[in-house]
């Protein structure tokens, strides 16, 4: 099962398979390596491969101990890959599938760490723009920090940049989890490092609460809901830590702390918040569920059972079916008649101290479920045109944007 890549590196287990491609155990010169091996549509694209040799400089120049170093790219025939070291534990994923949501010790250590790691990559200019759990890798092999939380690296530098571009999307018709996504991206704004700030607080507050903050149902939805609604304190949340993960999901980009501020007042944090106890915050799922029937009666009946997907890509075109059902946790579900009124509620997904009263019992839940169903299809075309539209109309920008651009972006200004 092994093969060549380029002359100097040997691809020989796969060790998992994401959205742009395959990550290989490979050897090379120096010892053992992760080898990303884009998909093959990817690797044939020539104006991909273009951007790809143009974004080598800054990729091969991100040195830190919370970046996972690229420290080759190949390309070689049909191939493309991208050499990094070879980091031996899970990811952030994996682990959060796993434990559900983290004590906030070791919730504040990981995203500390992250933190820091964005702090070199926005002073060398470059903006990651993908930050979320499935990207952040847990090295098992590094010491135990606090809350003992094994040091944490953030992966997949530039490949969101390499592979969006509005024929991309268009022709995969497959877009990613919009759960991460600033609103100013979804404004149409360019990418600069305070999306990654933004990308990064969700991802602290989906590791408290075992959800994201926007997330949940029809991608149109989750957009709306970055740009008009404000997050709701977690039960139990100590406030300093509250006001931090609010200050970096200000809907404004130059409110939000830098990169290297939130990794300092983070770890300023961890003696207060030694022992506790995961927070006790109710899953939404239970109130998701009806939802994801519902999107599942709007699909059309004769899709595949790929394409009727509660987690994965998200396809933008009915039979689409995703490449990994790892790229995100989004369930899908039409938007409610509350959520295309918007603003009826503060947040979509209001948090609930566990054991507090569910809004709308199994009999509510049946009737609403009925008048989702009636409105299912209008609310597909109208959430789809308006928002969907828009995210790509932020992909157009970015294409139209120089190769270089997360490098000219401006260095970690918020
Ligand atoms: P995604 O597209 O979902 O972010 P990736 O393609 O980056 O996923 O990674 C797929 C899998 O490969 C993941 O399970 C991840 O744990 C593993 N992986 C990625 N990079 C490395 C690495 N440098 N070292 C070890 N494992 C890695």
């Amino acid at each position: 099962m092994a093969r060549k890549i380029g002359s100097r590196y040997t691809a020989n287990q796969i060790l998992g398979r994401g959205s742009a491609g395959t990550v290989w155990l490979g050897e090379g010169p120096e010892g053992p390596v992760a080898i990303k091996l884009l998909r093959e549509d990817l690797a044939s694209d020539q104006e991909l491969v273009g951007r790809f040799v143009q974004e080598r400089t800054a990729l091969l120049g991100l040195d830190d101990p919370h970046v996972v170093a690229v420290r080759d790219l190949v390309v070689d025939g049909n191939d493309l890959a991208l050499v990094m070291d070879l980091v031996r534990g899970t990811d952030l994923r994996t682990r959060l599938d796993r434990e559900r949501r983290l004590a906030p010790e070791a919730a504040v250590a990981i995203v500390a760490d992250v933190a820091d790691g964005l702090a070199a990559a926005h002073a060398a200019g470059v903006v990651h723009r993908d930050v979320k759990p499935e990207n952040v890798l847990l090295d098992m092999q590094g010491p135990l920090g606090p809350g003992g939380s094994h040091p944490a690296l953030l992966t997949d530098f530039g490949v969101a940049k390499l592979i969006d571009s509005p024929r991309r999307t268009r022709a995969t018709k497959i877009i990613g989890t919009p759960d991460y996504l600033a609103p100013e991206i979804i404004e149409g704004l360019p990418p600069r490092a305070a999306v990654d700030i933004y990308a990064l607080a969700t991802v602290l507050y989906e590791l408290l609460a075992g959800f994201t903050p926007f997330g949940g149902g029809h991608p149109g939805a989750v957009l709306r809901r970055h740009v008009t609604e404000t997050v709701v304190p977690l039960p139990g949340i100590p406030d300093e830590l509250w006001q931090l993960i609010v200050q970096c999901l200000a809907k404004a980009p130059a409110s939000r702390l830098r990169a290297s501020e939130l990794g300092a007042r983070l770890r300023e944090q961890l003696p207060l918040l030694a022992g506790m106890p995961p927070l006790d915050v109710d899953s939404p799922d239970a109130e998701s569920e009806d939802g994801d029937e519902a999107y599942e009666e709007a699909a059309e009946p004769s899709a595949p059972a790929s394409a009727r997907v509660r987690r994965g890509a998200v396809p933008l075109v009915s039979g689409a079916a995703p490449d990994s059902n790892r790229d995100t946790h989004t369930s899908m579900r039409v938007p409610g008649p509350d959520e295309l009124a918007g603003g009826a509620r503060g947040t979509a997904r209001a948090p609930r101290a566990a054991g507090a009263p569910r809004p709308g019992s199994a009999r509510h839940r049946a009737s609403a479920r009925r008048r989702r169903i009636t409105l299912g299809a209008a609310a597909v075309a109208l959430v789809a045109a308006v928002g969907l539209g828009t995210w790509l109309a932020t992909s157009g920008d970015d294409a139209d944007a120089t190769p270089q651009d997360t490098k000219n972006s401006a260095p970690a200004s918020p």
